[in-house]
């Protein structure tokens, strides 16, 4: 499917710039409606003006991605997946992250605990904050009353989406009414099931995941819960372990995706999820493999799914806090998966305060390549060092490539130590650099008019060489009898 362009998007708008949606212009609104910063319903005109209705109906089919976006959950913490445009990143950017839901068992003895758990845990990295986006409850028990009071207990103690898992209609929709105003998603509409959970999802507007490995059924099931009014919907063409199954789960994950996004295949075009936790209902747990290794299998399975941006994910490893290490490859995998292309990976430029400096603290010199300044930076104030950093425009490359490009230079060093005013934050005139860009302190002592020390290599270093080689004073008594 074509984009649409903003002009397009414009000739729909009312055109009258009244900024009632706080752009000065229609043009400008139309610019962000297609980036998904504001929505249809942000314009008022187009909302409440009955004359409107033809052109607000043409705009929300125009920018309706091929694959529909679904939403799980309700309140803050609701998670938007699919919705994507394009088959691979480079293309553009993908727009909503792989969900990762983490399942627990209705008869799991510590469910408080685990809800509690999961529903906490924040991983911060580079910047940004990472989170787990829901909880995949698991019908283990076969009893009804306990998948209720298990799925009840998540939606009081947790703001997580919920998915309700079992294939027993009688036992999921139970559940699910206990639940309804947490928006569940259900999990999973079958050729045997997918009547009366349909009329369920249609009743109470919740989401439907639909489970065949079967891609046509799964596509004719697709069709008929449309056409019966389900208007969210996942599908699930199975995650299989062993030889042969991982490309088999892989093809069909990629088919889907390729009929909905370049076929513009309506009965595919849903988000895709994976189940990497099927690996312990499929492999015999025996003796001759450790528990890492059988975990290790899931967890690639993940991995690989998340690159291929399937975008639900249900994992068993990782309820636990010793299980932490999956979390997190996951995680640092799909922040970079999902970052945005056509952003380039910088901060400003600039010298920023670490603790408490005082007249005599250091002065770091680093790149403003957001991966190089968030890292140092939060190294810094790990060690509880009080300095200050001066973060130079590298147009956000690396140091050591910056070194090679010609990006971090003395002269540019130099510049940034002027227009930021470094030497008139300290009594001192003494610059570190990092390990990496040692072959710049003969010429940075030259064009900043400095005593130059080379660090580290790496931050992590830091506390190390505050300890045994950050000497102040008699660095600056060495830069005076220079003056001399
Ligand atoms: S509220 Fe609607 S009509 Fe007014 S400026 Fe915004 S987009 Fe244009």
């Amino acid at each position: 499917m074509a984009r649409p362009s903003p002009l397009e998007i414009y000739a729909l708008l009312d055109k009258s710039n009244c900024k009632e949606c706080g752009y000065d212009t229609c043009m400008a609104f139309a610019t962000d409606i297609l980036e998904r910063k504001v929505i249809v319903k942000d314009c008022p005109h187009l909302m409440k003006r009955p004359k409107q209705a033809k052109n607000r109906d043409k705009l929300i089919k125009l920018i309706t991605p091929p694959q529909k976006p679904v939403t799980i959950g309700a309140g803050e913490r609701a998670v938007t997946v699919g919705g994507e445009e394009i088959l691979y990143r480079h293309q553009l950017t993908f727009y909503n992250q792989t969900g990762i839901f983490i399942e627990i068992a209705d008869d799991d003895g510590d469910l408080e605990e685990t809800i509690k758990y999961l529903t906490d845990l924040k991983i911060e990295r580079i910047g940004d904050v990472l989170t787990l986006d829901g909880i995949a409850l698991r019908n283990v028990s076969g009893d009804k009353e306990q998948f209720k009071l298990a799925a009840s207990k998540i939606a009081s103690l947790s703001n997580l989406p919920i998915m309700l898992c079992t294939f027993n209609v009688e036992i999921l929709v139970h559940a699910a009414e206990a639940i309804k105003d947490k928006k569940p998603l259900l999990y999973a509409a079958t050729k045997d099931s997918w009547e009366q959970i349909g009329k369920f999802a249609v009743q109470n507007n919740l989401p439907v995941a639909i489970y065949s490995n079967d891609l046509d059924e799964l596509m004719s099931l697709s069709a008929t819960l449309q056409k019966l009014g389900v208007q969210e919907l996942i599908l699930d063409a199975g995650t299989f372990f062993g030889p042969g199954n991982l490309s088999e789960t892989y093809d069909k994950i990629i088919q889907l995706r390729t009929s909905a996004i370049d076929k513009e295949d309506v009965n595919a075009g849903w988000p895709v999820m994976g189940v990497p936790s099927a690996y312990w209902n499929q492999v015999k747990i025996g003796k001759d493999k450790e528990l890492w290794e059988h975990q290790f299998q899931e967890i690639i399975m993940g991995a690989i799914m998340e690159s291929i941006d399937t975008n639900l994910i249900v994992l068993h490893t990782g309820q636990k806090k010793d299980e932490i290490w999956a979390i997190l490859a996951l995680m640092t995998l799909r922040q970079s998966v999902f970052s945005d292309p056509r952003i380039y990976p910088a901060v400003d430029a600039g010298i920023y305060k670490i603790g408490e400096p005082d007249e005599m603290s250091p002065i770091f010199v680093t790149s403003n390549y957001r991966m190089t300044k968030i890292p140092v930076e939060q190294d810094l104030q790990g060690a509880n060092m009080n300095c200050w950093l001066l973060v130079v425009d590298t147009e956000g490359i690396g140091i050591e490539s910056a070194v090679a490009g010609g990006q971090f230079n003395a002269g540019g060093i130099a510049e940034a130590v002027k227009e930021f005013k470094a030497f008139e934050k300290v009594s001192h005139r003494v610059l570190v650099l990092p390990g990496m860009a040692a072959r710049l302190s003969g010429a940075l002592e030259d064009e900043a008019d400095a005593f130059v020390v080379v660090g580290p290599r790496d931050s992590s270093g830091i506390p190390k060489f505050m300890d045994t080689q950050w000497k102040p004073k008699e660095f600056m008594k060495e830069y005076e009898s220079w003056e001399k």
